[in-house]
């Protein structure tokens, strides 16, 4: 490898904003946390009537909520409260203090908008702060900014930050993806901020013009907005001789800047001195201990103009208990994989398809396209995960496919504790199907509610 395009090159200390709370002794952290959950609590009592109902109908005031150990205590808040709530019935002020909005689309298209007042812009930009010194981001760096479409406000946030910190930004938005790789050559661009797949696409079309991106200056990327794979990690940081960062983005809660990872990439720190993360199990809403995976909540500490109690993001995730070697004392969440929705009961068990697509994984070495199919039989719920063969798993001789299959179903019953029935289906034949709901081609399809 050329050492001057070694991702790991850059030699000079950890950047530390001087703003930065990710380092402060966990106990005072969580001095600070109670007493911001307090505010924000009465906050949303006092302006929120959904919240002040769902506390009501718990026997709750603000006075009941002391310190962190509280929190549990309290109702959650839901994606289809913010969009039954459009365009302002979630806003903690009044909108004469409000001086942004950030409108996007929510689930099932349905609008939501984002609303901040002056100090809720300057917290965002001290998180996104933080976010990019979390990557690796110094004074000096020249970031090009390619974030576009939906991304518009985030760019602005990223933008605003990017500068305050000390780096050189130029704002490309995205398109024109050729003057974009030269402009890199030309003005010595060292990070750039993206989605994943904008960035694959910019490599593809690098090497298409015949640039190698290896022997630019690029040492980073800060990537948003995308679930997306250690695989996909690889091929980037490969492709582009970079190291790939993960930035956690939640348009409901902040945009981008709830979290991001450090140089260890293992798993994404979040700046719970503003955003307090819990982990619940997502059928029964009680608390996960650190370690355990279930659905991400959050309660913004400080926001003003939408605040947020115990809001569930539908991510899974898991809070990692160990401290980060890099030194941050904020608590790290492991990247988030996919969203709670698919989450199914079966035998009294939680089940994430994520459990099976590990069990398939450790098979044959990649994720078939797989189905799970939920029936009930006299009464007692059944799982059949359904999985199309390939060619590259495919054999004539029958014997082979139901060792294979027999094979799934053992790699699923470890990875799960429960047994389910396995059957390896024709290629093509998953997308097909349909739910009761006339939906296509889901991971999950429970037909226990429909009786045959
Ligand atoms: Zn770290």
């Amino acid at each position: 490898m050329n050492p001057a395009t070694d991702a790991t090159r850059d030699t000079r200390a950890p950047f530390q904003p001087v703003s930065s709370l990710d380092y402060i002794p966990r106990e005072q952290l969580r001095g600070l946390q109670s007493e911001r959950l307090r505010q924000a609590v009465h906050h949303a009592y006092v302006h929120l009537p959904v919240y002040h109902q769902r506390m009501q109908k718990r026997g709750l005031t603000p006075a009941d909520i002391h310190d962190l150990d509280d929190l549990a205590k309290l109702p959650f808040l839901v994606h289809t409260d913010l969009s039954d709530a459009y365009p302002f019935g979630m806003l903690g002020l009044p909108i004469g203090q409000v001086v942004r909005l950030s409108p996007f689309s929510g689930m099932g298209g349905k609008p939501i908008v984002m609303a901040y007042t002056r100090r809720d812009l300057e917290v965002w930009i001290e998180l996104l702060i933080r976010c990019l010194a979390c990557c690796g981001i110094h004074p000096g760096d020249v970031l090009q900014n390619a974030c576009t479409g939906e991304l518009f406000a985030d760019g602005l946030g990223l933008h605003a930050a990017a500068e305050a910190l000390g780096a050189t930004v130029i704002p490309v938005s995205g398109g024109d993806t050729d003057r974009q790789i030269m402009g890199m050559k030309e003005f010595g661009v060292s990070a750039v901020c993206s989605t994943p797949s904008y960035f694959l696409h910019l490599v593809e079309r690098a090497e298409k013009l015949g640039v190698n991106l290896r022997t630019l200056p690029l040492r980073a990327g800060v990537f948003v907005a995308e679930l997306w794979s250690e695989a996909t990690r690889r091929q980037i940081e490969e492709s582009a001789g970079i190291k790939a960062y993960d930035v956690y983005r939640l348009p409901e809660v902040i945009g981008p800047g709830v979290g991001a990872e450090c140089s260890h990439q293992d798993g994404l720190h979040i700046f719970e001195d503003h955003l307090y993360p819990e982990v619940i199990d997502p059928a029964s809403g009680d608390v996960l201990p650190d370690g355990q995976e279930g659905e991400l909540v959050l309660t913004t500490l400080s926001k003003q103009a939408m605040p947020l109690v115990r809001y569930r993001t539908r991510d899974v995730t898991a809070i990692i208990p160990e401290p980060c070697p890099c030194g941050r004392t904020v608590r790290r969440i492991r990247r988030i994989g996919r969203r709670s929705d698919d989450v199914f009961v079966i035998q009294g068990v939680n089940v994430f398809p994520s459990q099976i697509e590990a069990a398939l994984l450790a098979v044959e070495g990649v994720v078939p396209r797989y189905q799970v199919v939920l029936a009930a039989e006299k009464g007692l719920d059944q799982a059949e995960v359904q999985i199309e063969v390939t060619p590259q798993i495919f054999s004539d001789r029958l014997s082979a496919m139901e060792a294979l299959q027999s094979k799934f179903a053992q790699a699923i019953e470890h990875n799960l504790g429960i047994s389910v029935a396995v059957r390896l289906v024709e290629p093509h034949s998953i997308t097909g199907q349909q739910d009761t709901t006339g939906q296509q081609d889901q991971r999950v399809v429970d037909r226990r509610s429909t009786p045959n």
